[in-house]
């Protein structure tokens, strides 16, 4: 089975069970979205209104803006790498995810990691930033790279802002537009200097350190 397959047999199973917290049926679930052989995934909270209506992570206004951003900086459409939740379905009244539900749908996310197995991981917002590196802010640490080993792997984890959040203030889209150009570093390291000398090269938090 290669990488696609195995995503499209996880998402079955997922639309297959029962006893998901916000799931009632197949109809409900809104799996991760784009290429299984990418360098890139990007992981946000949950799905929205236009998510839940069309199946697929990241298009409504926020998605829409992610993908602008990307295209200028990165110059990656968005069928170029994989975009997936936290949570793979829509919260009522888009509220926060509980614990119980992140916990339920775990699973899910590991897995599409492990299948995937990219070079850096994206999070958007605070809710897939806790997964890799919990207990801190994200106004201190988006836009600074570190390696986390989760799943007998090591990869590089990238917190960002939410798109969301950047729609709602123009400090936050510059600070957002910004961490995008330094992930272009991360992804295409200059001649010469590896993916761990470009995460170094960017301004840690002394506090956090690089290399936990
Ligand atoms: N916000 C998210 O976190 N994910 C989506 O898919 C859409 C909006």
């Amino acid at each position: 089975m290669d990488k696609k397959e195995e995503l499209l047999k996880l998402k079955r199973d997922l639309e297959s069970r029962k006893d998901m917290p916000l799931i009632s049926s197949a109809n409900d679930v809104v799996f991760g979205d784009g290429n299984s052989d990418t360098e890139i995934v990007f992981i946000g909270e949950a799905a929205g209104y236009h998510e839940s209506v069309q199946h697929k992570p990241f298009v409504g206004q926020a998605g829409k803006l992610l993908v602008k951003v990307m295209k200028e900086t990165l110059g990656l459409d968005r069928e170029q790498v994989y975009i997936t939740n936290v949570i793979k379905t829509r919260p009522p009244d888009n509220r926060d995810p509980l614990p119980n539900e992140i916990e339920a749908f775990a699973y899910y996310l590991d897995k599409e990691i492990e299948i995937i197995e990219p070079k850096i991981i994206a999070t958007l917002g605070r809710f897939s930033m806790a997964k890799f590196i919990p207990g801190v802010s994200i106004s201190r640490v988006h836009g600074q790279a570190r390696f986390v080993d989760f799943l007998q792997h090591r990869y590089l984890v990238f917190p960002m802002y939410h798109p969301a959040a950047a729609l709602r203030a123009g400090s936050v889209l510059k600070e957002f537009t910004a961490d995008f150009v330094k992930l272009k570093h991360l992804l295409h390291p200059a001649p010469g200097q590896s993916v761990a000398v470009a995460a170094e090269s960017q301004p840690a938090d002394p506090q956090l350190g690089l290399f936990p």
